[in-house]
């Protein structure tokens, strides 16, 4: 008997010819630099738990008090009957930490850019997007059904000439601030000029950047002293939490509680997590977050040096460091290999990054240890496949 879904096989079958096959891997226990996938215990190279706060005891404990005071779900949508006072807060502290107006809690980072682009940009505009951004940025362009101009890496001079010939209601700039797979920043000084000669809306997206980079860990346009129309967070990478954000003007926020349909149309998250997510943001933001960000700083030199020693390229200045391979299955040979000494460096393949640019991409975190990237190094220089 033949089904409609036989369809799927040809299309799996070729995947998996052309090494792109993707299949789910499992952990168990706490999230760290150390973590048993399927049962081995690893040297944990893959996340984006980038302060290693996603274990902490402090988090923990936040968010079971917090259960047992407010309970787990929040039953209804925000604008419904689960807005709870725990979201509030948590967009207080946050409009707080990024020195805005307002902030609004999303679901998921996910949910803040394609949220943010859907509400910002209609059929009558044009968004001017980085080649390099990330899905969700890119899902945000095609949902909000305008004209979308892509423009290369990080090149502000031909997004110049794209803005100046747009004669599109409202221009729209969007870019990741740390880009997730390169680890390179965006030039956010120069995109904030071209926005406010061209009269466009930008909106950086600091998903790899907040809690890491910048003073206090207030992310890259921080840093830079840029202050973007719109700035999206997200709680589930160095906060080591779960939710996202978006920080702005308090007129920004209203109008997202009222366009925003991935705000509007969806179940609020956990009060509970909302509090765990404030504990991260008190500590990030603190004394124990410089240190740890001074340790990460401290590992990102090690590995770097590290690389150089080993004939390697260091494209990238931050926690991600990615090991361009270009062949996909090269990559996963390679990261294969990695696996079997006990250390889990995701090999990331098209469409993630594009053809001929598949690589390891080795996320450091503040709590690796000196004998930790030593010995990553050290697999690494034992790799026939690399160099
Ligand atoms: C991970 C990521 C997101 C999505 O954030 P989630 O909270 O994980 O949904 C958005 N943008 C970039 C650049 C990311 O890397």
């Amino acid at each position: 008997m033949s089904s409609p879904l036989d369809m799927l096989d040809a299309e799996l079958t070729e995947l998996e010819e052309h090494g792109l096959i993707r299949q789910l891997r499992r952990m168990n226990g706490v999230q760290g630099r150390v973590i048993d996938l399927d049962g081995r215990t690893v040297l944990n190279f893959s996340a984006n738990n980038y302060l290693g706060l996603a274990g902490s005891d402090e988090l923990r404990r936040a968010l079971a008090k917090a259960v047992g005071r407010v309970g787990v779900g929040a039953g209804a949508s925000r604008l419904i009957a689960g807005n709870m006072a725990e979201h509030e807060a948590l967009e207080q502290d946050l409009a707080r930490f990024h020195e805005t107006e307002a902030a609004l809690v999303f679901n998921s980072g996910y949910h803040a850019n394609i949220g943010v682009i859907q509400a910002l940009a209609g059929p009558a505009d044009e968004v001017f997007s980085d080649e390099l951004n990330h899905a969700s940025l890119i899902d945000g362009c095609r949902l909000s059904r305008a004209k979308v101009s892509v423009f290369p890496h990080r090149d502000v001079a031909t997004l110049a000439r794209q803005l100046t010939a747009s004669s599109a209601r409202r221009k729209l700039v969007v870019t990741d601030a740390l880009f997730s797979m390169d680890g390179d920043p965006a030039p956010v000084a120069a995109l904030a000029d071209l926005c406010a000669q061209a009269g466009a809306l930008l909106v950086v997206d600091e998903a790899h950047a907040v809690g890491v980079i910048g003073p206090a860990g207030r992310g890259l346009c921080a840093a830079a002293g840029v202050v973007p129309a719109a700035l999206v967070g997200t709680m589930g990478k160095a906060f080591g939490v779960f939710g996202a954000y978006v920080a702005g003007e308090r007129r920004l926020i209203r109008y997202l509680v009222n366009r925003a349909r991935s705000f509007i149309f969806t179940t609020a998250l956990p009060p509970a997590v909302m509090t765990a997510c404030r504990a991260s943001v008190r500590i990030a933001s603190g004394n124990e977050g410089d240190a740890l960000r001074a340790d990460l700083a401290a590992r990102v030199s090690q590995f770097r040096e590290g690389l150089r020693a080993l004939g390697l390229p260091t494209p990238s200045e931050s926690h991600i460091q990615p090991i361009v391979l270009g062949d996909e299955r090269r990559t996963m040979a390679v990261a294969e290999e990695l696996l079997e000494q006990g250390v889990y460096a995701q090999g990331i393949r098209p469409p993630t990054v594009p053809r001929g640019t598949s690589r390891l991409r080795v996320a450091l975190m503040a709590t690796h240890t000196l004998a930790d990237v030593e010995f990553l190094l050290t697999c690494l220089g034992a790799s026939k496949q690399i160099g």
